[in-house]
């Protein structure tokens, strides 16, 4: 392997101390786009978490951050998000090489990100607490008061951007946090760390852990000193932590795997459909929860939009991140590639048809990287492993339906209800297939977009609880009720006879 970039040696930050850990075995970053080394990252011990866990609580407790006024956390958070955009450009080509995406992408994450922390700062600012009508003498209100410790645990598909979609909140709501990044990303989590650092929250806010989930991420989900964790990744791991999370009842919020629909009716805009449909399962060389993976188009236009999809799926450009005119990234890693393979030889095993892609690529210099071509497959059935499992990679199905009721069923038939769209130039019929699709993010002659305000959300073995808006700040919060008595005095229910 030859190494011609700097390669960078990562540290975590635990109690407002840098350092390396006492492990010897270290973790290689690699950059799936040409597999070179770019970064050494530790692996934490058990101690060491335990370590950045003990931070957390004391500092929760301290109040250096949860007493601060919600103006005070705002402001740190608005400068966090102007650092952000200072270090824009480089975020960005540090992403793009730990992750593989392509530029336009991260870019995009970037942004957001620091969108995210302006939201949340001035979300906290507003009016959060209620009071009740109660009968007299008595006034109840209720307060919002931050969880305690939160343990963020979060996948690589968008390393920086799911990092900061808890982050942001966690942080506005007075948490201390726990903060373990998946092992083959660890480069633009540990620079947001720094960002935090060098705006001057307190030490002990964040704590930075490198290492296994199934070492480290165990301890943070057991701990019965974490009072909440907030996971991002697969639904297999989301069952362990619910599992671990049960020592302590701790709150937990999952945001899991997908499998996502999406239905296209013969009178939509064909060629915005074919063009929505393409971007929602490439975009992220299809790593991306959300992903429109199975495509399901009404019988009359079926071959027609087989033929149109499969002929743009062929134009997309695969390259690396950085590269002018790349359109598609490579994929995160080689045991992800590897996972993506067999995949698309399970469903030829499974009798499917292989329209179009299947294939490594190889050519063109790509041979040192991790790339898969735009990957279709036709004549599928709803029994298919492909059509019932989260591949994560480019590869869609497409399955044919006759009418709304079957289009609805074939949406609907899967464990996973995390996000879905329809397409068709008919308002009424849009409205009324999408309500009836269990998934919790919709598009209507659309596929992707989403908002910083508006709740994401999965349902059925997509998760529990919701990021963003302002469900993604209740999250972080607790709600307490607090009855106070206007006229103090003895409330007469036991006798007293003056013994
Ligand atoms: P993963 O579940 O393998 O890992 C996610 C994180 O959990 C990583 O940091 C990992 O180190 C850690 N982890 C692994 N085992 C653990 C354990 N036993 N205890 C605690 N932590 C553990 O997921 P991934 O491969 O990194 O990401 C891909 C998955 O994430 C896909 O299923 C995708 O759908 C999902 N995802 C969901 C959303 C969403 O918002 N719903 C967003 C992005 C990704």
């Amino acid at each position: 392997m030859t190494t011609t970039t700097q390669v960078l040696e990562l540290k975590m930050l635990i109690n407002g101390e840098w350092r390396l850990s006492s492990n010897p075995d270290t973790n290689k970053v690699i950059n799936p786009a040409n597999g070179e080394l770019i970064a050494i990252a530790p692996r934490a011990t058990i101690e060491e978490t335990k370590e950045a866990i003990k931070a957390a609580k004391e500092t929760f407790e301290s109040g250096v951050w949860s007493k601060l006024s919600a103006q005070e956390r705002a402001d740190y958070l608005l400068k966090i998000a102007d650092k952000i955009d200072e270090k824009h450009d480089e975020l960005v080509e540090l992403e793009v090489k730990d992750n593989g995406k392509i530029k336009a992408e991260a870019d995009i994450d970037i942004s957001d990100a620091a969108s995210c922390f302006r939201y949340y700062a001035g979300l906290i600012r507003t009016p959060d607490g209620q009071t009740y009508h109660v009968a007299d003498p008595m006034q109840a209100m209720v307060v919002r008061e931050p969880v305690g410790v939160t343990g963020l645990i979060v996948p690589w598909n968008f390393p920086f951007l799911m990092s900061v979609w808890k982050f942001a909140p966690a942080l506005a709501a007075g948490n201390t946090i726990v903060y373990k990044p998946a092992e083959v990303t660890p480069i633009t989590a540990t620079k947001l760390v720094e960002i935090i650092e060098e705006v001057g929250v307190p030490k002990g806010v964040v704590n930075l852990v490198l290492g296994k989930g199934s070492v480290i991420g165990e301890v943070i989900a057991a701990s019965h000193d974490v009072d909440m964790v907030s996971f991002t990744g697969s639904t297999e791991v989301g069952r362990s932590i619910m599992r671990n999370a049960a020592g302590n009842l701790k709150k937990i919020s999952l945001e899991l795997g997908g499998k996502s629909p999406n239905i296209i009716f013969a009178d939509a805009d064909f060629e915005a459909a074919v063009d929505h449909a393409l971007l929602g399962i490439f975009y992220g060389s299809g790593q991306v929860c959300s992903a429109g993976s199975r495509i399901i188009v009404e019988e009359s236009i079926y071959n027609q939009f087989v033929k149109e999809f499969v002929r743009r799926a062929k134009n997309i450009k695969v390259g690396p991140g950085l590269e002018e005119g790349s359109e598609m990234g490579a994929i995160v890693s080689e045991a992800q590639l590897n996972t993506i393979l067999e995949y698309i030889e399970i469903g030829k095993k499974e009798g499917a048809t292989l329209a179009c892609g299947g294939n490594r690529l190889t050519e063109n210099g790509l041979d040192k990287g991790f790339f898969v071509e735009p990957t279709v497959f036709i004549d599928v059935s709803s029994e298919m492993r492909i059509v019932k499992e989260e591949i994560f990679g480019p590869v869609a199905v497409i399955q044919k339906f006759k009418d709304e009721e079957e289009a609805i069923k074939l949406a609907n038939d899967t464990i996973y209800g995390l996000a879905g769209g329809v397409f068709t130039s008919d308002g009424a019929k849009a409205l009324r297939v999408i309500k009836q699709v269990r998934a919790g993010i919709t598009w209507i002659n659309a596929y992707g977009p989403t908002y910083n305000e508006a709740p994401w959300h999965g349902y059925k073995q997509s998760g529990i609880g919701s990021s963003l808006g302002t469900f993604g700040l209740d999250e972080f919060q607790e709600v307490k009720q607090i009855n106070i008595n206007l006229a103090v005095g003895p409330t007469g229910w036991f006798s007293d006879n003056g013994k």
